[in-house]
């Protein structure tokens, strides 16, 4: 099983972050040790003092393909939920810097929060509406209608480099208001108002 992250999908954060806009999907994975399930806490490793949230909708693949049309994109994820992409900003400014990759800025322990999954056929996809709120203060809102490559392309983008296999997880991108998050945090994230992650940093 393997996590497939696409960074700068919506124009605002690339503003917040001050980076370009990019002409394809900037492709990253993280390790499957990156996944917090069931509420579990995450705890505040010892290799950053500047670890950042970014909520973003998350796609569960439900079959094997590669080489995948975008028109039939469709077809290879049921579910969706949320997750949170810990980032830690002050590694990842280092690289990025060094043009090195993200690895260790993204690919942490307990890096990939994952809420439980739901139907995909009981929401309008291009259109969904969702927010992170830490200690009860509204910190990130999204809606899928923001971003810049849709779910289906990314599916077919990815799947010419990846085969994508039953489970996979891909996280599709962060909206603005990512921001640093403390130890003794409460993060709750709502998909169409609905609380489906719910945990705190320890
Ligand atoms: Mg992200």
């Amino acid at each position: 099983m393997k996590i497939i992250a696409v960074g700068r999908n919506y124009t605002a954060h690339i503003e917040e972050l001050k980076n370009s806009v990019p002409t394809e999907p900037v492709i990253f994975t993280k390790p499957e040790t990156a996944i917090l399930r069931n509420n579990e806490p995450f705890y505040y490793p010892s290799i950053s003092n500047n670890i950042h949230h970014e909520l973003e909708v998350v796609l569960k693949i439900s079959k094997v393909g590669k080489n995948i049309e975008e028109k039939f994109a469709h077809k290879y994820y049921d579910e969706i939920g949320l997750g949170i992409d810990f980032t830690a900003r002050d590694i990842q400014s280092r690289l990025k810097e060094k043009g090195l990759p993200w690895d260790l800025a993204k690919g942490f322990n307990g890096s990939a929060p994952i809420s439980d999954f739901v139907s995909k056929s009981d929401y309008d996809l291009a259109n969904l509406n969702f927010h992170l709120d830490i200690n009860g203060e509204r910190r990130q809102t999204g809606n899928t209608s923001l971003m810049i490559y849709s779910f289906d392309y990314i599916i077919s983008f990815v799947s010419q480099y990846f085969t994508l296999k039953t489970g996979d997880l891909i996280f599709t991108g962060t909206p603005a208001g990512v921001s640093e998050v403390k130890i003794g945090d409460r993060l709750v994230a709502s998909l169409e108002g609905k609380e489906i992650l719910d945990f705190e940093i320890k």
